[in-house]
């Protein structure tokens, strides 16, 4: 569990060096699939990254689908 919860750091690490390097504005939106409590989808965090202003997936409208990673948003930042 602590390593996880280390590289779930490190993961918040890269993003934020990633966010400044693009000057892209993302922000935590709550992940629609697990509503916030964590799932695969998010990484566990119960929230994804996502372009601001945020926008729900215009695929599934929230519904969750493969097009946005079933998170439910529009774009939402890819953590692997
Ligand atoms: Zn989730
Ligand atoms: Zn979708």
């Amino acid at each position: 569990m602590t390593t996880f919860v280390t590289f779930a750091r490190l993961i918040l690490f890269l993003e934020n060096k990633r966010m400044s390097e693009e000057n892209a504005e993302y922000a935590p939106e709550v992940c629609c699939h697990c509503g916030g409590i964590g799932c695969m989808y998010c990484n566990k965090k119960g929230t994804v990254m996502v372009p601001q202003p945020a926008q729900k997936c215009r695929h599934c409208d929230g519904d969750c689908c493969i097009y946005c990673g079933y998170t439910g948003w529009e774009r939402p930042l890819k953590e692997y």
